[in-house]
């Protein structure tokens, strides 16, 4: 770049507030005034210096040629103003985060630009302090809360701070259970439960799902193999799995280990993978294709809601569509979700998969999916995701292969 860029520095004093505490005010507002004078004194009157809260300022760098010359002039000034401060007769070393971002690079206008300088001071605060962090595309999203979550989950995975619940899956019109789906769930020591729906797109982002999936694909295959051996042998357990997951070729080696370690016989495996995942990768279907050799059935999660086209599930290798709870919701009262049903189990028959409709609320549903030809269901009308002993009171209710 040439010169007349601009770089905004927010920097934060970090831990003035326990200087507060311990010092007493004064303490702290003597700090804050050597900072300031620190900084003017630094800069010259070269560059703008604003206050803008309590223990932040924001200062705006003129006549940047790039990255690395912001860098520098940043380095230089976190130096400067950590030379020890007296206060009260006692020398005090203070730390500073510091969150860069840089006109026009980053941003078009000044309320944009300092959006994204404090989301960079949030990333160099959650480095523990004395850090300085330049913007980066991507981190737009990541806030102060998403970090700490990050750290959780990985903590989490090496601690075990996950559980299964199963749901269990009916055939509609006998109305005995013919499988479960088990569905992963995270129980933070602090913070509590935490669903799926805010960790799952995480941990496919970080790759945390690599770790996790591996965890759930053995958990569900012990308990699978626990149910199996109780007479239940037939029973199929239903896997979530991610595209992210499949990336690596290594998952083949994995799932056949995890199948021989806990001896369980591969046909009641189901993977269950979003139709999003279909369409979004090359490469996938061959990998799909390899996990069936090794004996386990596929289905396409959450179907109806991806891009592709119902004649498109032809070329895709699974035995299992599973209508999205969309369009199960609205069934009873709207033709059109009735007629996309209609469509998808009448493709299904035809080229011979079977089909399952999730979501199903209430009798109604139940009913119009009977009409419509649909033999399999799960939702909340039948049993919300449960313990995995509160399930099997529904095999003895049912008594699945007895
Ligand atoms: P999904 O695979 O579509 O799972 C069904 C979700 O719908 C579950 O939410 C379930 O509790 C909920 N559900 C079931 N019946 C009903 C109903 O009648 N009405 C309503 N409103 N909801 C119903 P949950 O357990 O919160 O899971 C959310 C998503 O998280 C799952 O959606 C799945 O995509 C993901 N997920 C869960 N466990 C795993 C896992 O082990 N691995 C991976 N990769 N993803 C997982
Ligand atoms: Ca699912």
């Amino acid at each position: 770049g040439q010169g007349g860029n601009l770089a905004l520095v927010h920097l934060n004093i970090d831990r003035l507030r326990f200087v507060n505490d311990t010092l007493g005010h004064e303490a702290g507002d003597f700090i804050l005034s050597v900072v300031a004078k620190r900084l003017k004194g630094f800069l010259k009157g070269q560059h703008i210096i604003a206050r803008l809260s309590g223990d932040e300022f924001a200062i705006l760098l003129k006549n940047i040629r790039d990255e690395s010359h912001a860098k520098e002039l940043i380095e230089a000034i976190q130096h400067y103003l950590e030379e020890p401060i007296e206060v009260k007769g006692q020398l005090h070393t203070l730390t500073f985060s510091i969150g860069i971002a840089l006109f026009p690079e980053h941003a078009k206008n000044y309320s944009e630009l300092s959006m994204k300088a404090e989301t960079a001071l949030s990333e160099a605060k959650a480095r523990g302090g004395g850090e300085y962090e330049v913007y980066r595309r991507g981190s737009a999203t990541k806030t102060l809360e998403r970090i700490l979550l990050e750290n959780e989950l990985k903590k989490s995975i090496q601690q075990g701070h996950f559980n299964l619940e199963y749901q269990p899956k009916f055939n509609l019109k006998s109305g005995t259970l013919t499988g479960v789906e088990a569905l992963v769930r995270w129980h933070h020591p602090d913070l509590g439960m935490i669903p799926p729906d805010k960790f799952i797109p995480m941990a496919e982002e970080t790759k945390n799902i690599v770790a996790l999936g591996e965890w759930v694909l053995r958990e569900a295959c012990r308990q699978a193999k626990k149910w199996q051996e109780s007479g239940y042998r037939t029973l199929r357990i239903a896997i979530n799995m991610s595209a992210i997951q499949l990336e690596e070729p290594i998952i083949l080696d994995k799932m056949k280990e995890i199948l021989q370690e806990t001896n369980v016989s591969p046909e009641s495996i189901e993977i269950e993978l979003t139709e999003s995942a279909f369409a979004d990768r090359d490469g996938l279907q061959e990998m799909v294709q390899k996990m069936r050799e090794l004996g386990v059935t596929v289905s396409i999660d959450d179907f109806g809601t991806g891009y592709s086209t119902f004649s498109y599930i032809k070329e895709l290798p699974v035995d299992t569509v599973k209508i999205d709870k969309a369009f199960v919701n609205d069934i009873h009262v709207n033709e059109e979700s009735r007629a996309i049903i209609k469509a998808i189990v009448t493709l299904a028959n035809t080229i011979g998969l079977n089909v399952i409709a999730e979501g199903i609320e209430c009798e109604e549903q139940v009913k119009v999916l009977n009409e419509l030809g649909c033999r399999e269901g799960q939702g909340y009308y039948y049993s919300k995701p449960t313990t995995a002993t509160n399930c099997e009171k529904f095999m003895e209710k049912w008594k699945v292969n007895e």
